[in-house]
C-alpha cells in the first residue's frame, strides 16, 4: 500500500537525522530525555519540579515543542536554565530535522542533562526518534487508565512512565495497579513512577531517576 510505504521512508529518513543527533549529543556528553503525553498531563510541571532540584547538581536545558505560544518556555525560563521554544505552526510532534536546525542555535554542547518536551500528543511522537537517550511518557490520573491499552506505542517505547496528578485519585475511578499491569503487559521493561507536583508525592523518586541515568552514564565513562 501505497500510503504505508510512504509512512516507512519519512520515519526512515528521520531515524538518519535522529542518528546524527544523537552522536552530537554523545560527543558533548549531553544526556537528553523526550517526555511526550497528551495535552495537559503536566509535562512541563513535571520538569519544573525536577529542574528545580537539580539544577545546582545538572547543567540544564530545555527545548519546549508546541504547535503555538512559548508560554511553556516562560515558565521553564523563569527557572534559570537554558529553553528554547520550537513553534511547529500546527504539526503535531516534533520530528528529528526540527530537533537538529534547533542545535545550531542552542548551546546544548554546555549542558549536561536536556530535556525535549514534545508537542502534547501520545500518538505520533512515539514514533519519531529525536536522537534521546530515552522517552518517558507523561499520563495523568484524570485521563483513565486505558491508554496503555489504547494508546501502546509510546508505553512500548518509553523508558520511564510518569503517572500523574495523583492528587486527584480520590475523585476519579483510577485503578493505579490495574493500569501498571496494563503498561507493563506492553512493556516488561518500563519503569513507573507515581507523582503529584502539587503535593510533591513522588517527586523524590522521579529525581533519583534521573539521578540514576546520569551516574550510569558518568560510570560507562
Ligand atoms: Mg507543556
Ligand atoms: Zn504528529
Amino acid at each position: 500500500m501505497v500510503e504505508i510505504k510512504v509512512l516507512t521512508d519519512v520515519l526512515k529518513a528521520n531515524d538518519a537525522i535522529a542518528e546524527q543527533n544523537r552522536k552530537k549529543f554523545e560527543e558533548s556528553n549531553v544526556a537528553v530525555f523526550n517526555l511526550i503525553g497528551s495535552p495537559g498531563a503536566g509535562k512541563t510541571s513535571v520538569l519544573e519540579v525536577v529542574i528545580e532540584r537539580l539544577k545546582g547538581e545538572y547543567r540544564i536545558g530545555v527545548i519546549e515543542g508546541d504547535i503555538a505560544t512559548s508560554r511553556d518556555a516562560e515558565r521553564i525560563a523563569k527557572l534559570g536554565v537554558e529553553t528554547l521554544q520550537i513553534n511547529t505552526r500546527g504539526a503535531c510532534h516534533l520530528d528529528a530535522n526540527l530537533i537538529a536546525s534547533a542545535l545550531s542555535e542552542f548551546p546544548y554542547q554546555d549542558l549536561d542533562l536536556l530535556f525535549i518536551e514534545n508537542v502534547g500528543n501520545l500518538i505520533c511522537p512515539a514514533g519519531y526518534a529525536l536522537g534521546e537517550e530515552a522517552k518517558i511518557v507523561v499520563i495523568s490520573v484524570p485521563e483513565g487508565q486505558d491508554k496503555p491499552a489504547k494508546y501502546p506505542v509510546i508505553f512500548r517505547n518509553a523508558s520511564l512512565m510518569l503517572l500523574n496528578k495523583i492528587d486527584l485519585l480520590p475523585y476519579c475511578d483510577f485503578d493505579i495497579e490495574a493500569m501498571k499491569n496494563d503498561a507493563l503487559a506492553v512493556n516488561p521493561d518500563l519503569e513507573v513512577t507515581a507523582t503529584s507536583c502539587t503535593t510533591g508525592e513522588g517527586v523524590e523518586e522521579w529525581v533519583t531517576w534521573l539521578r540514576s541515568k546520569m551516574q550510569q552514564r558518568n560510570s560507562k565513562g
